[in-house]
């Protein structure tokens, strides 16, 4: 049984008490929300803070309001996003986005500020204490070389969070708390693509709500790759978001998720789609235009060339979805014609 490192545990009551706990040393503490992430990566030495400072008590970021838009706290969980109409109704995507992430259990724990702010993942990283040693460790933590790339500088481990990717293409913005006062940056500016230093973010602040802007005629859909359809981190992923004058593309939003160290907009594939019907033709031209953003990385479940070739799948379905085709109803018929007649 794997166990957890000693620390010491801060239980503030509100925001300005977790921000002061925070600031007193922010190289050596943590922000614990639901823990589903945090908790083993600490079991498995990952993330070995000296102090962790828990947010559940911290009623302010538990709330979701109306104004032009949403806000939601950051320590909302995702099955109390799941289970808001206003989610379900208005941004689709990130209904579906959460939908998707782990288990009903983790969904429980987890929050929609655990998942933004999620460890990047990697085949050589995600993996006990022991069987890092036994390969010397990586950049990421304790080593000096990167496995995947050995002449990397950098780390190159990937960005899995599943509402990321819709929220940005949703056009969010997010509020950083600290001591020092607050700033509020667009989601999309949030992430680097640094494996290691995935995050702007400072180590004093807290992201301590999301605000997702009022989108009438505007529809999403999130479609993700992953090795377990019941529950599994994405290893390829595509957000959509499009403002629809009937089948004519006012704007579009693509960004894809897990094929990089951080969530990465398909700018000439949305530049496509600006001002044209949403054709099949259409669809397939912006498709092969995102999937060439993708440059996924062999350190994640999947053969690389395949999760790239998803990408255009993903976009595609994503796509048709919110052009209003019942794809996952075809999927599902596809999925139910090859177990009746197993290919030989
Ligand atoms: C079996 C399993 C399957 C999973 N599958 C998926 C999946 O399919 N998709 C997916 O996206 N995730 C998945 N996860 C990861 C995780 O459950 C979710 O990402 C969850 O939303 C994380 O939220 P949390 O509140 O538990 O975060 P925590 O574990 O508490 O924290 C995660 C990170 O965010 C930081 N943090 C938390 N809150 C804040 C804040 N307010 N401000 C700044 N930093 C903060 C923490 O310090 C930590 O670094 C899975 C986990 C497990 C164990
Ligand atoms: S990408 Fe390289 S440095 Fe980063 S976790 Fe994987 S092996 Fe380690």
């Amino acid at each position: 049984m794997m166990r957890l490192p000693g620390f010491q545990y801060r239980a503030p009551r509100n925001i300005e008490e977790a921000a002061a706990l925070l600031a007193e040393d922010p190289g050596n503490a943590m922000l614990l929300a639901g823990g589903t992430d945090l908790l083993p990566n600490m079991k498995r030495r990952q993330q070995t803070p000296a102090t962790l400072i828990g947010l559940r008590g911290v009623r302010e970021l538990s709330e979701i309001s109306n104004g032009d838009g949403l806000t939601i706290g950051a320590g909302v969980t995702l099955s109390r996003l799941t289970g808001d109409p206003r989610i379900q109704q208005a941004y689709r995507g990130l209904w579906q986005a959460a939908a998707q992430v782990a288990t009903p259990h983790l969904r429980n724990m987890g929050t929609i500020g655990g998942n933004l702010c999620l460890d990047t993942r990697c085949t050589y990283y995600d993996q006990t204490h022991e069987w890092r040693k036994s390969i010397g460790f990586c950049m990421k933590k304790d080593g000096q070389t990167c496995w995947v790339a050995t002449s990397s500088p950098k780390c190159l481990a990937v960005s899995s969070t599943d509402t990321a990717p819709i929220l940005q293409a949703l056009g969010a913005s997010v509020t950083l708390v600290s001591s020092r006062g607050s700033r509020v940056v667009a989601l999309a500016d949030l992430y680097a693509n640094d494996g290691m230093h995935y995050l702007t973010r400072q180590p004093d602040e807290i992201l301590s709500s999301i605000a997702v802007p009022a989108l009438d005629g505007w529809r999403s859909a999130y479609w993700k790759l992953r090795r377990r359809g019941s529950f599994d981190f994405p290893v390829a992923a595509a957000a959509v978001a499009l403002q629809l004058d009937g089948s004519r593309v006012v704007d579009a939003r693509i960004v894809l998720g897990a094929v990089a160290s951080r969530p990465v907009g398909a700018e000439r594939a949305e530049a496509l789609l600006r001002g044209q019907d949403l054709t099949d033709d259409l669809i397939a031209a912006a498709a092969s235009a995102a999937s060439e953003v993708a440059k996924p990385m062999d350190n994640t479940d999947f053969e690389l060339v395949w999760r790239k070739k998803m990408v255009r799948s993903l976009v595609t379905d994503a796509l048709r979805e919110v052009r209003g085709d019942d794809v996952r109803a075809r999927r599902r018929q596809i999925a139910r014609l090859e177990w009746l007649s197993p290919q030989p």
